[in-house]
């Protein structure tokens, strides 16, 4: 099954270049999994990440998640990526895909909330692919309750999102000047990972 999720992911990679996982290893665990990266790529954004099953479903947020109900923040989808890169943090090179440099922001897990119109909970996976989930996150920092929505499907143009907080539960944090974020994983910044790790 992750064969095939993942062939647009290593499809548009260089693994021997870019230091990104191929994704061969871990399996899906009990617990689900969430990441939010921060890409200085041509366009600097932040990127969101649930693990379904045995990938990570994968959102180019450009200002990353909002603590306030009332920002709505564009979610551009992006293809799955291997549960491994949760982890990744580093500098891909310049002219590969997605070159730039990335950090670990926030992450942990996350409890599906979603329902159907009756209250009744509703297979992850299929809420997703209907065009709307709620989901609750536990982060070091980004917690609370919040929904992903379809609003524009890709027939014609690109597929669009919106990731929004849900009006309930004051806890948590939005994102960061991303020149200023640390990571949750090395407490560095996006400066000091392209210092050390950028090699040229
Ligand atoms: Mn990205």
């Amino acid at each position: 099954m992750g064969e095939d999720r993942l062939r647009d992911y290593r499809g548009k990679r260089d693994f021997g270049r870019s230091g990104e996982p191929r994704g061969d290893g871990a399996g899906a665990d009990a617990a689900r999994r969430f990441v939010v990266q921060i890409h200085d790529a041509r366009r600097m954004h932040f990127d969101f990440r649930l693990q379904v099953g045995d990938v990570l479903k994968s959102w180019s947020v450009p200002k990353g998640p909002s603590a306030d109900p009332r920002d709505k923040r564009l979610a551009v989808p992006t293809e799955d990526h291997p549960l491994e890169y949760e982890e990744f943090e580093g500098v891909i090179p310049r002219g590969e895909y997605g070159g730039g440099t990335v950090i670990v922001w926030d992450r942990g897990t996350y409890e599906p909330l979603s329902h159907d119109r009756r209250g009744r909970p509703l297979d992850f996976a299929e809420s997703l692919e209907r065009g709307h989930a709620t989901f609750r996150l536990h982060g070091s920092k980004v917690r609370g309750e919040y929904a992903l929505t379809r609003f524009r499907d890709g027939d014609d143009g690109e597929e669009a999102w919106l990731l929004v907080r849900a009006a309930k539960g004051g806890a948590g944090r939005g994102a960061p000047d991303p020149r200023r974020a640390r990571s949750a994983r090395s407490g560095r910044t996006l400066a000091q990972v392209a210092a050390e790790d950028g090699g040229t």
